[in-house]
């Protein structure tokens, strides 16, 4: 069974670092590339990517990433560089805001995930809560909308 304790574990509210496009350089290496042409911007089917002070970011709030790589193949500059490497570290993790925690049965995060990488383990005398397998995480977003408690953060 997944305790309070266990289910909070690491995943506390911390201020989130940006979260670049997919496939974007290391940070470092990003801001020196990224000339802030916006291509990647206006090449994104689902909006995910914005304006942000320093380069484009991605916020999950209307949709979620596909993969599809046409901000990359939009970056003339090669600050976001496909090459032969995952499109990012980031994955998916539940604050203390879910609603199964106050014993409301919610499963929308769960339904709304393209890699079924969110399951719920049942507990006694409470709503059951999800818990997300990083191995199956693809860091997708497509989970952060759907929740009515904005629980979810990609980091
Ligand atoms: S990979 Fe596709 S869906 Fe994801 S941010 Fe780039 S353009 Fe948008
Ligand atoms: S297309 Fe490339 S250079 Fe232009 S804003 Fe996006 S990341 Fe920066
Ligand atoms: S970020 Fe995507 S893959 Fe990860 S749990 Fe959310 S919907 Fe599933």
């Amino acid at each position: 069974m997944t305790s309070r304790r266990d289910f909070l574990r690491g995943r506390i509210s911390r201020p989130a670092p940006v979260l670049r496009p997919p496939w974007a350089l290391d940070e470092g290496d990003f801001l020196a590339a990224c000339t802030r042409c916006d291509a990647c911007i206006r090449a994104c089917p689902t909006g995910i990517l914005e304006h942000g002070g320093t380069g484009p970011v991605v916020k999950f709030a209307n949709g979620e990433c596909t993969f599809c790589g046409k901000c990359v193949d939009a970056c003339e500059p090669g600050a976001l560089l496909r090459a032969d490497r995952p499109p990012w570290s980031a994955r998916a993790a539940i604050g203390p805001q879910c609603l199964a925690l106050a014993n409301v049965v919610c499963r929308s995060c769960g339904d709304a995930c393209p890699a079924t990488a969110i399951r719920f383990h049942p507990r006694l005398g409470g709503a059951a809560l999800p818990a997300i397998d990083n191995g199956l995480c693809t860091g997708c977003g497509a989970c952060v909308a759907p929740c009515p408690a904005r629980a979810i953060g990609i980091a």
